[in-house]
């Protein structure tokens, strides 16, 4: 190898190890739930930079505004300063290479996750081979939770205290207070 060979390798070398590690965590997080929130506590192990996406989709039946979906994200990752938030529509595999992401994060609950999220993830997959779906197992304590159950629950004067984050608790109680 000649001389200034070797200094181009050493300089790729040296990028390779800076080079971040970056996912994409896509959800409606209508709202963030505590179960959310140990996926990306687990995720930030593997990754350096998580960016949490939030779909915009106007045909979907969102209970929270875009608006607030954000502010009670922003609110319950404050403490994480490698985490971002950020909106998506469109194919979540091209918001990844926008975002110059290797990795989708997904979150597998119980049994019923499991083929949605394969059917997905082989999906992506086809419509973009760089990327690269990482499933993380839940905690045990949050494995039966979901945005669409607390919701119910709440609605009908549930308790959800210790589901989700305080704010997420303080903002469906007041969607669904009476008039
Ligand atoms: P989507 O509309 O894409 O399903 P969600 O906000 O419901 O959006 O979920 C986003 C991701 O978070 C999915 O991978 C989902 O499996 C995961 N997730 C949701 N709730 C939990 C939970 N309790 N534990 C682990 N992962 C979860």
């Amino acid at each position: 190898m000649l001389i200034a060979e070797f200094g181009f390798w050493i300089e790729n070398l040296k990028g390779n190890e800076t080079m971040q590690r970056v996912a994409i965590y896509p959800g409606s997080f209508d709202p963030v739930t505590n179960g959310h929130l140990d996926i990306l506590e687990r995720g930030l192990k593997l990754f350096d930079k998580i960016i949490l996406a939030i779909l915009t989709n106007p045909k979907k039946n969102f209970l929270f505004t875009l608006e607030q979906r954000i502010e009670m994200l922003e609110e319950s990752v404050k403490e994480f300063d490698n985490v971002v938030i950020d909106t998506f529509d469109g194919l979540t595999v091209d918001f990844a290479a926008q975002c110059n992401a290797q990795g989708i994060l997904r979150g597998l609950r119980a049994l019923s996750d499991f083929e949605y999220e394969f059917q997905l993830a082989l999906m992506n997959r086809r419509l973009n081979r760089e990327v690269q779906t990482v499933f993380l197992m839940t905690g045990l304590r949050w494995i039966y939770t979901s945005s669409s159950i607390i919701k119910e629950a709440a609605q009908f004067g549930g308790d959800i205290n210790g589901m989700v984050p305080p704010i997420v608790e303080k903002k469906i109680k007041e969607k669904f207070a009476p008039n």
